[in-house]
């Protein structure tokens, strides 16, 4: 494995050199003012990153399923019913993790491939009048297929059949990296992790709580103990924590929000958007399936790539860690073998992708697919270089 290739993997994500940096700090005491310092600005950025005034963040040492334990947790009750979508690999991780708590879930089955069917949430919420469900599930980026989903579309579900559930998002792979708008959409909490669009290591669950979601956390039964969001709370009110921080990823975390709002949020959207398109085209050229059904779904942050009947998608991945020192997604869940993955998100430019999109024609010529050795990258090419801005060079 070669550390000088970027990764191609949707998380984690590569690690720009600066941020490396910051994340590598001597031991300070966490009980100084200089970690009021560190966390303060850490929780204020990651607010702007999830377009939120209203919301209160919690950050764990942990990682995005400790994100998704935490909403669970602080709000809900042993046999309480959630609704949820499964659409892939990582809705249906959050489906289980409710079950083996003790939750009732409604699952809407959906097609690997397509996006969370609004039509159907309003349905079952609109029959569901004497509100037996007390929370909606979400997954914005079902990273297991490359499928973005329309957030807004299920709050106006919710709000049209005139139901009181929260609305709890996994932001994991599209937060930092899409238009993500908590208050807009009238999100009451938002999950994500330390090492995808933040562009860290991983260790870090970041969650953000609505004054809704805080309303609900003091009838919530499920037992939680690390991931009590009024212990956290507490802590954050005299500038620490219930338990020793990771003071580095923290300090790294409020570096990667000053990047993410320095660029710009929406400039770092533009950019993975040309970069995505240009991952697109070059799958196009290549004669190949995207998993994702429709271009209302397609995801900025990773295509999974449907290769040929018959053949192992894993070959792909393998021969481009062997060969290259690339490392490609893998297929998940109903899609393993069926699909590789590139991931596109966090500090990547359209030089960066183009060397990715290189790897793969040169895997899959080797392992005799009909593909064009130049032909994706050609493709890329064109649609970066009609990219306007400069946003790729400084996010290098
Ligand atoms: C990566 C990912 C997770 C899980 O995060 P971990 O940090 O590995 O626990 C959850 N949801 C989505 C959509 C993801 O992409």
């Amino acid at each position: 494995m070669s550390f000088q290739n970027p990764v191609f993997i949707p998380g984690p994500t590569n690690i720009p050199e600066v941020l490396r940096k910051a994340m590598d700090m001597p031991t300070i005491d966490h009980r100084s003012p200089l970690f009021a310092q560190i966390l303060h600005p850490a929780l204020a950025g990651v607010k702007k990153v999830l377009k939120t005034e209203a919301a209160e963040v919690f950050v764990f040492p942990a990682t995005g399923t400790g994100g998704w334990e935490t909403a669970l947790t602080n709000t809900l009750s042993p046999g309480d019913t959630v609704l949820a979508a499964r659409n892939g690999m990582f809705s249906h991780r959050w489906i289980d993790m409710c079950q083996r708590h003790g939750l009732n879930v409604e699952v809407i089955e959906v097609p690997w491939g397509e996006g969370l069917p609004a039509d159907r949430y309003e349905e079952i919420l609109t029959a569901d009048k004497e509100h037996r469900i007390k929370a909606v599930l979400a997954t914005h980026n079902e990273t297991a297929t490359g499928v973005l989903s329309d957030i807004a579309a299920i709050r106006r579900a919710m709000d049209a059949a005139g139901h009181p559930a929260l609305f709890f998002v996994d932001g994991v792979s599209s937060i930092g990296s899409v238009d993500f708008r908590m208050d807009d959409w009238g999100v009451d909490i938002a999950v994500t992790g330390s090492q995808k669009g933040f562009m860290l290591s991983a260790g870090l669950a970041i969650t953000a709580f609505s004054p809704k979601a805080l309303a609900a956390v003091e009838a919530a039964k499920l037992s939680r103990c690390f991931f009590d969001i009024r212990d956290m709370a507490k802590g954050y009110a005299a500038n620490a924590y219930p338990y020793t921080p990771a003071v580095g990823l923290l300090n790294g975390l409020k570096l990667s929000t000053e990047m993410l709002l320095g660029e710009g949020l929406e400039n770092v959207f533009a950019r993975h958007h040309r970069i995505a398109e240009g991952v697109r085209a070059a799958v196009h050229a290549w004669g190949l399936e995207l998993c994702a059904t429709s271009p209302a779904v397609y995801s900025d942050t990773v295509s999974a790539i449907r290769t040929p009947e018959g053949f192992d998608a894993n070959r792909v991945v393998g021969h481009a860690l062997q060969k290259y020192g690339v490392a490609f997604g893998t297929g998940l869940g109903e899609v393993a073998g069926k699909v590789f993955r590139i991931g596109h998100l966090g500090s990547l430019t359209d030089v960066m992708a183009l060397s990715g999109l290189a790897t793969a024609e040169m895997v899959m010529a080797d392992l005799g697919l009909d593909v064009v050795p130049g032909s994706g990258v050609a493709a890329a090419q064109a649609v970066y270089r009609g990219a306007t801005g400069t946003a790729q060079q400084e996010a290098a």
